[in-house]
């Protein structure tokens, strides 16, 4: 079998594919696209970094190819679609970076504490200005996390042996876990108010997009200093100029940006009190080796027929079952994805009920699939198949399957009841006749919407007017309804509608829609 690597790998991962007596490993870096687009059709794997881009010309071009596996956790460089749809695995490592990069943020916030970077500068010159760099203390002071997953937990374990008092904001992980670290789990506005540093750990989705920004530097302490070693784009760097120009903040410490590298006339360039790196997060040996270890194992046991692990786009079973039940994976990928886009709150309980002939086979990839499309809108590339239960779990999920013969007007159900701290609702799916997913109910109001692209979900009284409301207010901003649903019990009780929509509601027409009357809730979701 023939592996293609065509970025750079670190020597321990290449050793492990070129022990198997079959494989012939051939590294070949820095390729042109149109070169890769000729060879890729002779290889039966590859395995790429960042540089690569396996688009899907280049994926067309692949006739033999069957697993791509990425030495990284970012899967932006993959077209995992393209991949899918020709039954291609896409496998990452999304663990092996996770101390380098909180390392590179402590390093960061010691660095921002002490002046470190511009002490440096100014004592080479020839200077000997101590005045001019008295710092910081950490001992006894707050730190804020946004984002308690992997890197953002191993920050506040390093920065609590530093005497630091941790505040954490993370609404979708149990509280229980980040208080067992002994981190104190508040809302965001109260961790921007009582922070002296503030780090963010959270991936880059439309909620934290600018997530930091005007408003969250108006509330935050005056002389705080804010890190971000996770994706530009999350803290707002126009707002941060502005902040640091106004000394409501007095030091920033960025390894991302919104455009890398960032353009040599940006102003965050120029402020003396705003430190830099080029996203070297996890740009150590060892993650290095880490992840191309992880890769390079995933990749070999899934050419040996020894499972699928770390799979961004295949649970882990059989070739023919998995014929049999990829539209059902489709679909619970997608109702996990819905369920958790329009519910409030920390998500506490799942349970999952099958019903109808689908309780003849083994429903444990569907239970993942669930699990993988519930988590991704928070944890995006993190979460694959294999790690989806064993995440949520350990996130404080608890997570039942149940198959019943209760018959349910469908000739098979996949039924979702979930539990957060602040809500609890029941959402259900099944497959058309073409093997189309469909959602079907929601709570007890039956519906049948197509969950693909961009929804709006609405509970609302039963009443005339409000759909032409809707339409008015999207017409002005150009948006398309491609379909609507209706579910109602009563005419004039509450009812359920869903709308597909061909671009995104931004955040200000959704409060817009909010304030709609007879309108009693409202969600944007993307699928
Ligand atoms: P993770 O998936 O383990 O954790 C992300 C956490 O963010 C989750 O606990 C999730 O619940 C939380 N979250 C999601 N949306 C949120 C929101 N709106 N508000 C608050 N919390 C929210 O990810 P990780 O491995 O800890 O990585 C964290 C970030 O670091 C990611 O953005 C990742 O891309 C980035 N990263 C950067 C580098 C680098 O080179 N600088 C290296 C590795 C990872």
């Amino acid at each position: 079998m023939k592996i293609l690597v065509s970025d750079s790998l670190a020597e321990e991962g290449l050793k492990i594919l070129r022990e198997v007596k079959d494989f012939q490993v051939e590294v070949k870096s820095g390729m042109q696209p149109e070169e890769l687009k000729e060879v890729i059709k002779d290889y039966d794997a590859l395995i790429v970094r960042s540089a690569t881009k396996a688009n899907k010309e280049i994926i067309d071009a692949a006739t033999n190819l069957k697993v791509i596996g990425r030495a990284g956790v970012g899967l932006d460089n993959v077209d995992l679609a393209a991949a899918t749809q020709k039954g291609i695995v896409v496998m990452n490592a999304p663990a092996g970076n996770t101390i380098s990069t909180c390392e590179h943020t402590m390093s960061m916030l010691l660095a921002v504490a002490r002046n470190i970077p511009q002490a440096n500068a100014s004592t080479k010159k020839g200077e000997w200005k101590r005045s001019k760099f008295i710092g910081h203390e950490l001992y006894k002071k707050t730190l804020g996390i946004i984002g308690l997953g992997r890197i953002g937990r191993e920050v506040a374990r390093r920065a609590a042996s530093f005497g630091m008092k941790i505040k954490g904001y993370d609404p979708y992980l149990a509280k229980e876990v980040a208080e067992e670290l002994g981190i104190e789990v508040v809302e965001l506005n109260e961790l921007l108010k009582n922070s002296d540093f503030i780090t963010v750990h959270v991936p880059l989705t439309d909620d934290t997009n600018h997530m930091i920004s005007d408003e969250e530097f108006a509330m935050m302490k005056k002389g705080c200093r804010v890190i971000n070693c996770a994706r530009g784009g999350i803290i707002d760097e126009q707002a941060l100029i502005k902040a640091i120009k106004e000394e409501k903040i007095s030091a920033a410490a960025l390894d991302v940006f919104e455009s890398e590298p960032p353009d040599t006339n940006s102003e965050l360039l120029k402020l003396d009190n705003v430190i830099v790196s080029c996203h070297l997060g996890a740009s150590t040996e060892e993650a290095q080796v880490n992840v191309a270890i992880e890769i390079a194992e995933c990749v070999r046991d899934f050419l040996l027929g020894k499972g699928i692990r770390n799979a961004a786009n295949y649970p882990n079973i059989d070739a023919e079952l998995y014929k049999v039940l990829k539209p059902y994976i489709i679909m619970c990928e997608k109702l996990g994805n819905f369920a958790s886009q329009i519910l409030e709150g920390r998500i506490k309980e799942v349970e999952v009920k099958y019903s109808g002939e689908i309780t003849k086979y083994d429903t444990a990839s569907l239970t993942m699939a669930i699990t993988k499309g519930m988590l991704y809108p928070v944890l995006k590339e993190t979460v694959n198949f294999i790690n989806a239960i064993p995440l949520a779990r350990s996130r404080g999920i608890q997570i039942k399957q149940i198959k019943t013969s209760v018959d349910e007007d469908f000739v098979n159900l996949v039924s979702l009841a979930v539990k957060t701290d602040k809500a609890s609702k029941t959402v259900a799916a099944t497959l058309s006749p073409k093997r189309q997913p469909r959602i079907v109910k929601i709570d007890d109001f039956y519906v049948e919407a197509e969950p693909f692209g961009q929804l709006l979900v609405m509970k609302n009284w039963d009443v005339p007017g409000i759909i032409g409301n809707i339409g008015t207010l999207m017409g002005k901003q150009n948006i398309n309804i491609a379909a609507m649903v209706f579910g109602r019990k009563t005419p004039g009780g509450e009812a359920v509608s869903i709308l597909n929509i061909d671009s995104p509601v931004l955040p200000d027409l959704l409060e817009k829609i909010k304030k709609i009357d007879n309108i009693l809730e409202v969600k944007s979701v993307k699928l």
